[in-house]
């Protein structure tokens, strides 16, 4: 059976990153068929466009997307392309797996394998009531939390616990202090856990939570936490395991997923074959996890581990001199 994602070349590295995934996707043979749409300073510049009609079409039909990094040049409408695409197509679950891999540069090259799941259409980040009084002196925010949006999201995190065979799932909140926003979200997620004795419930405060991360990031399997936490934490866990070039991000709603690495355009290193694909690659894990081919997920995960144990063909950032295809190809041939 063919599949047919969309597929967002996107900015700055974003066109290398991507022909070097979809080279190992290929290679898999996976009967995935590519609908090439645009998005970005790339759409601005062909058809007038940050995110045109054609694309938002694409992803409807498709309800799929493999997306790499876009530009949202300031002053163009919108504040971020990614935040438009998530309010338009409602994808509620922003999930980032954080996983240890031999030969990066971290302080935890083994140990650590999370998920962080964030709410991403409520709370701080999109933006409602924000203002500036006329003098300058007081900026107003609105944070809107509500039962419908937590329920939604931390039933998602019990879902991937039992899909993934995980054992624990941490509601990450500030309810001591937030007692409306945050206790809201903290007394739904109870709630929902009710349903999920078979997966252990635990409740953490968030500042808490970023020591407990730093000092024993093992104790965590998936995490579930609203907009703000959930995306401060989600670096943190990157950084913990390696950084950028290997941090893997989706973007879930009912409709529609789009997948993604969640490092930006790097126009310091555009054009120049330095990028690291492993991002966007382990994002098309999550993506083959998604289409329900969670067999060969697990095959592009591990031939990307066996390419970073032996240090074959690593780009510059994992301190190899390898370029973006050749690592692309290293990994290809360990499927
Ligand atoms: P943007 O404005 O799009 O967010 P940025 O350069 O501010 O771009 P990132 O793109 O996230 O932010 O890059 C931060 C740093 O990490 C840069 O030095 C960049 O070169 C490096 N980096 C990001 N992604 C990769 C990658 N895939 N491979 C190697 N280095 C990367």
């Amino acid at each position: 059976m063919t599949q047919t994602i969309t597929v967002i070349r996107g900015d700055g590295i974003g066109p290398e990153i991507m022909d070097a995934a979809l080279y190992v996707l290929d290679t898999m043979q996976l009967g995935l068929q590519y609908e090439f749409a645009d998005a970005g300073l790339v759409a601005l510049e062909k058809q007038g466009e940050l995110l045109p009609q054609s694309t938002m079409d694409s992803i409807r039909k498709t309800r799929v997307a493999l997306k790499s990094p876009l530009t949202t040049p300031v002053g163009e409408g919108f504040s971020s392309i990614n935040v438009e695409l998530r309010k338009r197509f409602d994808l509620y679950a922003n999930v980032r797996p954080a996983k240890s891999f031999p030969n990066t540069k971290s302080r935890f090259p083994t140990g650590v394998d999370l998920i962080t799941v964030r709410e991403n259409t409520e709370g701080a980040y999109i933006g409602e009531g924000q203002s500036l009084s006329e003098d300058g002196e007081t900026a107003l925010l609105t944070q809107r939390v509500t039962r419908r949006g937590s329920e939604r999201i931390v039933r998602y995190a019990f879902e991937l616990a039992r899909k993934t065979g995980r054992k624990k799932v941490t509601v990450v909140h500030k309810a001591n202090i937030l007692k409306s926003t945050s206790g809201l979200f903290l007394k739904t997620a109870r709630a929902v856990a009710t349903d999920y004795p078979d997966i252990e419930c635990n409740e953490m405060i968030v500042d808490n939570t970023c020591m407990q991360l730093v000092m024993r990031p093992e104790q965590f399997d998936i995490i579930v936490t609203t907009n703000l936490f959930g995306d401060i934490i989600s670096d943190l866990c990157a950084g913990l395991v390696g950084g950028l070039g290997l941090a893997p991000g989706a973007n879930i709603g009912t409709d529609a997923a789009i997948f993604e690495a969640v490092h930006g355009t790097a126009p310091d290193i555009a054009g120049q074959g330095k990028a690291n694909p492993c991002a966007l690659l382990l994002g098309a894990a999550q993506m083959l996890d998604h289409l329900g081919m969670p067999d060969k997920a697990t095959r592009l995960r591990d031939a990307i581990v066996a390419t970073l144990e032996a240090k074959d063909s690593l780009t510059p950032d994992l301190g190899g001199t390898g370029n973006t295809m050749a690592f692309a190809k290293a990994i290809a041939s360990r499927i």
